[in-house]
């Protein structure tokens, strides 16, 4: 029955035509909207009725896409960006100012990574990073007066560990801090954060939810389900907002609190949100989610059992496999099965025939994407990660010997038998 409900909301969910509207969500490519009195715009400026003023804010295509993902994850509302880092970055901002830090896990992806420890810095807002496998203590010791957020990825990429849910909503209910969760990787269909103490979802669109590589995007999802009145982590949600003429996002908003200050105050300062085009095109990429991820755990399953058999591999991590450290929660927190189309394995080979193996593959292509329906494969330690020093490299679980496998959705027995072909012709 779960399952049946989210796959309907993957092709239903945001837009309810009226009789006589189209059927299929329309591209409202503009800018601005008209107004019939001068008191209905003035109301809507109030946020006393609903509507849309200008596109920097809100667009009905966008709105749309937002319900929809907002649908998905379960939450009270989400807000589009125009890629995640900007969803991270604004998100972020939405709670921190100058003097304030956040924890994040130390296991996240490369971009987010780069933003917390040398860009956001810059701007006085620190991170503080914790091995996720740390006792509770530990991580606590971590946290102060100034400390607005707990950030981790429900499975983090190239290890590919699954997130200790439970924990970490224990950690944050008792300090009263946001706990703030990339669900990119496990997309909704496969796993909610909000049923599992999270707070905030937040998604980088570009991947899974697009899943055809066509547009760059990402969403913060709000689950309304924290509170922030007289919390003095967060004065400002309930504190006269002096740059939207006093507004009182507690008292005001309710629990639609976190997403309107994020919309009203900072998209519309930052001037960063997702175009109604890209909206457009990345509500139809969603609309088949539930059929891909399913190929993507099966295909992605495959892959990594053939790989665990053969004599030149040292480890293969995948979710879904038994030998996986994380497998107990991977099966705790994944629904039906399924765990996601990424993989990552060491070969017992040399970097030159590391890279002649990733030559030799057929149908796996060389890229800088994952999550879409085209597999591919990199290698980390010398793209992504090669900013990184060795030392961090390892801490990453990341050598020459690695290579990081996005299993797409083409037939199954071939994706295997390209693997197959390419570690045999080394
Ligand atoms: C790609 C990615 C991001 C960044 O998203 P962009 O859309 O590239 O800005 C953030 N988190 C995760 C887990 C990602 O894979």
């Amino acid at each position: 029955m779960k399952k049946n409900s989210i796959d309907t909301k993957c092709v239903q969910s945001g837009y309810n035509p009226e009789s006589g509207d189209p059927r299929v969500l329309p591209l409202y490519q503009s800018t601005t909207y008209k107004y019939d009195t001068a008191q209905e715009l003035a109301d809507l400026f109030d946020l006393k009725i609903p509507g849309h003023i200008y596109s920097r804010i809100s667009n009905p295509t966008v709105a749309c896409f937002e319900a929809k993902i907002a649908d998905l994850e379960g939450g009270v509302s989400a807000v589009a960006f125009s890629s995640g880092v900007a969803a991270e970055a604004t998100c972020i901002m939405n709670v921190c100012n100058t003097g304030d830090n956040i924890l994040s896990a130390k296991e996240i992806y490369g971009g987010t990574y780069n933003l917390f420890d040398i860009t956001l810095r810059k701007y006085g807002i620190n991170t503080r990073f914790f091995d996720q496998y740390a006792s509770d203590e530990e991580i606590e010791k971590l946290i102060d007066e100034n400390t607005k957020m707990i950030f981790l990825e429900t499975v983090a990429n190239p290890g590919m560990s699954v997130l200790d849910f439970e924990k970490f909503s224990r950690i944050a209910k008792k300090h009263k801090i946001l706990f703030v969760v990339d669900n990119t990787l496990a997309t909704p269909v496969l796993v909610r954060p909000l049923e599992h103490g999270v707070n905030i979802v937040i998604h980088s669109s570009t991947k899974y939810l697009d899943g055809h590589a066509s547009c760059v995007g990402g969403l913060v999802v709000d689950g309304g389900n924290f509170d922030f009145n007289n919390n003095p982590r967060y004065k400002e949600f309930y504190t006269p907002d002096k740059s939207y003429h006093g507004m009182n996002y507690v008292k005001d908003c309710g629990n639609l609190a976190f997403g309107i200050k994020l919309r009203v105050q900072l998209v519309r300062d930052f001037g960063n949100p997702m175009s109604p085009f890209s909206a457009y095109l990345t509500n139809m990429g969603t609309e088949t989610l539930h059929l891909r991820m399913e190929r993507h755990s099966k295909n992605a399953l495959a892959v990594a059992e053939k790989l665990s058999e053969s004599k030149l591999v040292n480890w293969v991590k995948y979710p879904g496999l038994k030998s996986s450290n994380t497998h107990e929660l991977a099966k705790k927190y994944f629904e039906n099965g399924m765990y996601s189309g990424m993989l990552a394995v060491s070969f017992k080979l040399t970097k030159e025939q590391v890279f002649k193996f990733m030559e030799n593959l057929k149908i796996f292509k060389i890229v800088t994407h994952i999550a879409d329906v085209r597999s591919c494969v990199l290698h980390p330690a010398t793209t992504t990660h090669r900013q990184l020093s060795k030392e961090s490299q390892k801490t990453a679980g990341i050598d020459d010997t690695v290579v990081r496998f996005s299993v797409g959705i083409e037939d199954t027995q071939d994706i295997v038998n390209d693997v197959i072909q390419a570690l045999n012709s080394i």
